[in-house]
């Protein structure tokens, strides 16, 4: 990021999606407010845009100083057995203050996006997987394979720079790049378009269809026979066709977004997905790629996981780290009453505010929130706007610097795990 004067920032990296793009320009208003000049999409306009304003720590509703707020979520959290530290929107450093406190009450883990997320981990930790980079994308994808998602709903600017990009390091032309789009239906296939006008190919189904439509793809990859003429009203000549365009693809990137897969075990289908990249690879070269990411939960899970070994969805309760992508979901402990505690964490989005719940409820978010009915509540300041930070990318294997673009009194989550764990 660089300051080019006063209050204009320019190559500002945009936590608001896994994609973090790094090339927004910002301008800082009067009183703090940011506005979005220049490679904003209407997320990133969302997230730096919001209304500015600050707040101050509550202890059920009534306004008190930090220091008692800290004191009194450490009088809550000293008195638990089986506290559950959920939401956790946040980034590296704000995770690994986190998890500090984590290990020294015994709570579970459990990101807010980890219902969807755990579809892909469930994949990596099964059967291992080949993916690709953003830049290997932009680089080098001739045929680009779109399953069950229009991605842009997640992932705004993804083909702006990374499909239909300039310019690429091999001299490839860009513009000629094929995509298609397999399963869903009345999808937004808008994005596709070449800039020469080149409409993408799409293949529609319903979406409950889509595992069967996917295990179908890799058995005819696999150089399997189908008895049937169609799949969930797609002909078997035109997976057959899309075999064949796959392997005759210099360089084929499959895609997906976990939380559009919204069918049951669909981590059986990005399995197939990922395993009929492993086949083109017999005689190709092909790639997977997960898209979306939200709310660090890419950078949680990273510094989850190389902090403890696990990614979330872990528990410290017996002084060694545990994983449990389905017993510890805080969805399901809170409905089976197994906490006795809730710390909700939301750094960059108001609008994830904590669940109601009959047990006591301390909230570390976004001055913006509402959380009247927390029994301490104490905003923080948000990384890659009021401080800096630094975050996972949705290819995982980039992580980029955030910014500080204004000065705020609030302080950063990490200060406030590391006060609350000193006062325990
Ligand atoms: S596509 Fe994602 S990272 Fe890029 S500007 Fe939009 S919200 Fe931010």
């Amino acid at each position: 990021m660089e300051k080019i004067c006063a209050s204009t920032y320019e190559n500002v990296t945009c936590p608001a999606c896994g994609l973090l793009c790094d090339d927004l320009r910002i301008d800082r208003e009067s009183a703090g407010q940011l506005k979005v000049t220049d490679k904003g999409c209407t997320k990133s306009v969302t997230f730096f845009e919001r209304a500015y304003q600050t707040s101050s720590p509550r202890i059920a509703g009534k306004t008190v100083t930090l220091s008692e707020a800290v004191s009194k979520a450490a009088d809550i959290l000293r008195d638990t057995n089986q506290p559950l530290f959920a939401g956790l929107g946040t980034e590296v450093q704000g995770m690994r203050s986190v998890l500090s406190l984590a290990d020294k009450v015994g709570a579970t883990l459990d990101h807010m996006n980890a219902y969807t997320s755990f579809r892909n981990t469930l994949v990596v930790q099964n059967s291992g997987w080949q993916v690709t980079t953003l830049t290997e994308v932009r680089n080098r994808v001739d045929l680009l394979l779109v399953i069950g998602t229009d991605i842009v709903s997640h992932n705004p600017r993804f083909f702006e720079r990374n499909v239909w990009n300039k310019e690429s390091m091999f001299d490839q032309a860009t513009s000629a790049r094929e995509v298609i789009y397999l399963g869903g239906q009345n999808i937004d296939t808008s994005a596709g378009i070449s800039p020469k006008g080149v409409k993408p190919t799409v293949l529609p189904c319903n979406l409950d269809r889509l595992p069967e439509v996917v295990a179908a793809l890799r058995a005819i990859i696999s150089g399997k026979t189908l008895i049937a003429t169609e799949v969930a009203c797609i002909k078997v000549s035109d997976l057959q066709s899309l075999s064949e365009r796959l392997k005759a693809a210099k360089y084929s990137v499959v895609t997906w977004v976990s939380s559009d897969l919204n069918m049951a075990h669909s981590e059986l289908t990005i399995q197939n997905i990922t395993e009929l990249v492993i086949k083109l690879n017999a005689t190709t070269r092909s790639s997977g790629l997960p898209l979306g990411g939200s709310e660090g939960d890419y950078s949680v899970n990273q510094t989850s996981t190389w902090t403890s070994g696990y990614p979330v969805r872990s528990r410290f309760t017996r002084k060694h780290p545990e994983y449990d992508p389905h017993h510890f979901s805080a969805e399901k402990i809170l409905e089976n009453e197994e906490a006795d505690a809730l710390l909700w964490i939301s750094e960059f989005n108001p609008e994830k505010t904590a669940p109601h719940v009959s047990i006591p409820k301390i909230v570390i978010g976004h001055a913006n929130m509402q959380a009247n009915d927390a029994d301490v509540f104490i905003p923080v300041s948000t990384a890659g706007i009021d401080h800096t930070g630094t975050m996972f990318r949705v290819d995982s294997s980039v992580s980029l610097p955030l910014g500080q673009l204004r000065n705020s009194s609030l302080p950063r989550l990490a200060e406030v795990m590391s006060a609350i764990e000193a006062a325990l």
